[in-house]
């Protein structure tokens, strides 16, 4: 029997244990946390071994194949001991794909992955499709494929997925966009962390798609540079295509295989130009499975997004307020400022990744009245803007922003949670951040 030793015992660990353990192997799960108790309690129930705490080399050592959890980073002191004996260390996607013969869209990017993952889901699912969703999303693949298999998965991937994958590939793969992220992860190389995210293409064929943003300068330029067999399908807000996606007269126009989608802008739910490129490439895959328009055209007129993005939270006074909490980065806070359309008081900070906020500058001059810094370290905040904006203040919790938030608004103003930053200062994760403004406004 074959011996899988899976690193990481969260949603993909514990489901690529139960799909291992299913298929034959001998499963072990060794975590250098603690492992959750439902998960523990899922693996004493299916009879697999487990520790926490711990790497105990010579249980790890002796496998065979080991599935890494996308949080354990390659220069794990485990990993490199792994690698240095040849043993294959792969991700939860390349491990499952081969027990399954659902096909798969494969969706990443550096922003949008969720909104658009949840909008190609939606789109299958409407058109009655027999589709699951997975990958950083809810129930892992793994999980689903042992459990509930279904004919077709939406799968969220990481670069840290990605990393892990020798065979995979996706069907239909989206890139949404790159910008820097996750650089500590990739030795502070862009390139790296570009190729990484290319990945998702790396064993497609003539058959299988890559639909990806032509406006974007990091991925245009690989593919100049670099090759992939897939069948490429370009979305832009600037130009158009014989066979792609674009806006044009204020029309959402998608042409693929002979077969074309026009909708007016205006009546797809989803807001902001970030939103727009998001919509086309999920109707480039709704196209390219061809499922009809008016099904379409209804899927993408009743899609209200994701919570945390660009979240329409309410209106007191007149003033609209607006959770981003899940604004991370810069782009994505770029994508956000650039969607108000009305003066604007922003709330921004948190934890820096070695952000440049110059490029905010003239959306900030056109746009925002004033700015609430809500982090522990303000100081580059205060250096870009200061003398940019007339309002600018520092606060130490989201009681407080979201109060100071309201006293500096007038009737059609908006207020703007859109950190740019990561939430570990303050919150524990971006999630309690937009809970904790959500809660924050409906006390006003
Ligand atoms: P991801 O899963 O890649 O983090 P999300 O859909 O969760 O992406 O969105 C993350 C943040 O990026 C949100 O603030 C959202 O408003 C913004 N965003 C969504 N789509 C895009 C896009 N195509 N380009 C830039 N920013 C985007």
């Amino acid at each position: 029997m074959k011996r899988l030793v899976v690193l990481g015992g969260g949603e993909s660990g514990v489901g690529t244990a139960i799909l291992g353990k299913k298929k034959g192997y001998t499963v072990f799960v060794s975590d250098f946390g603690k492992i959750k108790d439902n998960y523990k309690e899922v693996l004493i129930q299916n009879d697999i071994p487990w520790e926490e705490e711990q790497h105990t080399e010579s249980l790890i050592l002796n496998a065979d194949v080991v599935m890494k959890s996308p949080g354990i980073p390659d220069k794990a002191p485990i990993v490199k001991k792994l690698i240095a004996k040849e043993i294959p260390v792969i991700s939860e996607i390349e491990f499952t794909a081969p027990f399954t013969n659902a096909m798969t869209i494969g969706i990443t990017g550096s922003n949008g992955k969720t909104t658009t993952t949840m909008l190609v889901y939606h789109l299958l699912q409407s058109a009655g499709l027999n589709v699951g969703l997975g990958g950083n999303i809810g129930k892992s693949f793994a999980w689903q494929v042992a459990e509930n298999d279904f004919d077709i998965y939406v799968l969220e991937l990481s670069s840290f997925q990605l990393d892990g994958i020798i065979n995979y590939k996706p069907h239909i793969a989206i890139l949404t966009n790159i910008s820097p992220d996750h650089l500590d992860r990739y030795e502070y190389k862009y390139e790296n962390y570009i190729a990484s995210k290319f990945r998702i293409t790396r064993n497609q064929t003539e058959s299988d798609y890559l639909i990806y943003d032509s406006d974007d300068e990091a991925t245009t330029e690989w593919l100049t540079t670099n090759k992939t067999k897939a069948t490429l399908i370009p979305f832009s807000l600037t130009q158009d295509f014989e066979q792609g996606a674009f806006i044009k007269n204020n029309n959402m126009e998608v042409r693929i295989n002979h077969e074309e989608f026009i909708m007016e802008t205006e009546y797809i739910a989803l807001e902001g130009k970030h939103n727009m490129k998001n919509a086309m490439a999920a109707t480039s895959v709704a196209k390219i499975m061809q499922i009809r328009n008016a099904t379409i055209r209804e899927s993408l007129s009743n899609f209200q997004g994701v919570e945390h993005r660009l979240e329409k939270v309410l209106k007191i006074q007149n003033v609209q307020y607006i959770n981003d909490s899940k604004a991370t980065n810069v782009n994505a806070t770029f994508f956000a400022l650039d969607s108000m359309n009305v003066p604007t008081v922003w709330i921004v900070g948190g934890v820096d990744k070695g952000n440049d906020y110059n490029e905010l500058m003239s959306l900030v001059r056109e746009k925002v009245k004033a700015i609430i810094c809500l982090g522990v370290d303000n100081k580059k905040i205060i250096d870009v803007f200061g003398n940019v904006v007339d309002i600018m203040i520092e606060v130490t919790n989201m009681n407080d922003a979201v109060k100071m938030a309201q006293r500096l608004t007038e009737k059609g103003d908006a207020v703007l949670l859109s950190p740019a930053c990561a939430s570990f200062d303050l919150f524990e994760n971006y999630e309690d951040r937009g809970q904790q403004f959500k809660q924050a406004v409906h006390n006003l």
